[in-house]
């Protein structure tokens, strides 16, 4: 029997796993959930042998059900190899009374490779499945991270091109250098005259262009995404939080059925959501801590059941997590509502149009599983001044939002139970605010890789390949081009007319 996803805002629309993969949003604008969330069929004394390899599969297989065990267990060799730099692709380690899981080991040091180096071989296996004939073609605005990682993932994957855009100037040096070194015959940088909400504009524009999408078609191209609704890239996310707590268990940290708590700095509600997916497949879960920074929608959500974007979007040292709008957590509010499609329909009609909603006292309840704090920047830059001076252990500063949460958390609730910080990113990709934060006196060198070298010898660990690797790695892209010209620039690209 397949696992059938559907619709949050229709139930009626039902498709199987590669299907929602290759729509990555249903066509009624929902977001696609499993019919059920799995349970784990393996003991933990049976996952306790696997590698990361082996446990991705065991988990993988129960929400892709209508892709074979050849077709899975390819798609996992190709991503999880020797782009990471450490055989464990997400090892745990123990600083202080907190175990810290590095999410960033991968091709573009940040958590997102941990789905999008095996998204296209999910996306391109689904495409074979269901006979698309077309090449596909993934178009991406990024205001920094998501474009590299897409762009490290989909590099010469066969039967795909990929088309990036990024504001031209307002993305971090090291980020645009990411970008514009990008190798690979299939794939193009843009950058354009605008701010990042010009670049998503116009990128959504095309995706909802009918005549665009046949004119794609009579040339044999179709559109996709890899943004961060595709079921896609929600699955692999479940296997770091299985792996995690099998590694406590293995080395007897935890004792079978020891719950375990999670705090995860947050933005687009993509990786913490992962994380509730793992607690509902048995997985001895607590608390899910949920840490945002100052643009701290969720927390207040968390707090009064009232999500209100209406507010000022605040710039700070953790711009992954800068956002109000938070897509992902549309499935939790799915969820929380026992699976009611009009309700969820209803609630996110009323966030596009006013931009609120309240949810009711019964979903209140089924949030006990939640807890949300937020930090501001100042107390980000202490967390990693904290961590540094107590164990020269250094932390960038999405993890430190989380470091921070955590130590309010336990202060003011005395809960002692074991604790992950989810580390999402290197220090090494936000060097400069977390050299401003372990020396507050310094002079930091306005160069990057200057940056790098300082901060090698101060945390004592190489500098990652990643960074390496741009330092002397020619640019490639050049194109830039007028926010109301992208379109013209994709088919000038594509050679469609
Ligand atoms: C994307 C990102 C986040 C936020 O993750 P969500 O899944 O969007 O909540 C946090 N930290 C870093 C470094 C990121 O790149």
């Amino acid at each position: 029997m397949n696992l059938m996803y559907k619709s949050t805002r229709d139930s009626g629309n039902r498709v199987l796993a590669s299907q929602a993969v290759l729509q990555g949003l249903s066509a009624d604008g929902g977001l696609f959930v499993p019919e059920n969330i799995p349970v784990l069929e393996k003991s933990m004394d049976e996952l306790s042998g696997l590698d990361y390899r082996e446990l991705a599969y065991e988990v993988m297989k129960l929400y892709l059900t209508d892709y074979t065990e050849d077709e899975l267990k390819d798609c996992i060799k190709k991503a999880y190899d020797d782009k990471f730099d450490t055989p464990e692709i997400a090892p745990l380690i123990k600083i202080g009374q907190a175990y810290y899981l590095e999410l960033f080991h991968g091709a573009t040091i940040a958590f997102k490779d941990m789905a999008l180096s095996v998204l296209p071989h999910l996306l391109t296996t689904a495409a074979k499945k269901n006979n698309v004939q077309e090449e596909i073609v993934i178009l991406t605005a990024t205001s920094g991270d998501t474009g590299k990682a897409a762009l490290a993932g989909f590099a010469d994957v066969e039967g795909t091109k990929i088309i990036v855009f990024y504001p031209k100037d307002g993305v971090s040096s090291i980020q645009e250098k990411q970008m514009v070194t990008q190798r690979g015959m299939n794939t193009e940088v843009i950058g354009i005259l605008g701010n990042f909400d010009d670049a998503q504009t116009g990128v959504k524009a095309m995706f909802n262009n009918r005549e665009l999408a046949d004119k794609m078609k009579k040339a044999g191209y179709l559109f996709s995404s890899a943004n961060s609704i595709n079921i896609g890239r929600l699955v692999p996310q479940i296997v770091y939080y299985v792996h995690s707590y099998i590694d406590l268990y293995r080395k007897k940290q935890v004792l079978e059925g020891e719950k375990v708590n999670f705090v995860v700095p947050t933005g687009n509600f993509g990786n913490i959501l992962a994380a509730y997916y793992a607690k509902n497949m048995g997985i001895p879960i607590g608390k899910l801590i949920c840490a945002s920074n100052e643009n701290k929608v969720l927390f207040d959500f968390f707090e009064t059941g009232r999500y209100d974007k209406n507010r000022e979007f605040v710039l700070t040292d953790s711009p992954s997590m800068d956002i109000l709008v938070s897509s992902n957590l549309e499935r939790l509010i799915y969820h929380i509502a026992d699976c009611d499609s009009q309700k969820t329909a209803e609630l996110m009609q009323a966030l596009t149009s006013k931009g609120v909603y309240e949810i009711t006292e019964s979903m209140k309840a089924n949030l006990e599983d939640f807890v949300g704090g937020w930090a501001t920047s100042k107390e980000t830059a202490e967390a990693i001044s904290r961590v540094y001076t107590e164990s020269g252990y250094v932390i960038d500063t999405h993890t430190a939002v989380a470091v921070s949460v955590y130590h309010r958390y336990v202060e003011s609730t005395g809960d002692k139970a074991n604790t992950v910080i989810v580390s999402t990113a290197s220090p090494y990709k936000f060097a400069k605010s977390v050299l401003h934060a372990v020396h507050p006196g310094l002079e930091v060198s306005e160069d990057d890789y200057e940056q790098a070298n300082v901060l090698s010898k101060i945390s004592e660990t190489k500098i990652p390949e990643a960074v390496e690797e741009i330092r002397f790695a020619p640019v490639l892209h050049k194109k830039v081009c007028d926010t109301d010209k992208m379109q013209a620039t994709v088919e000038d690209i594509l050679k469609i007319i």
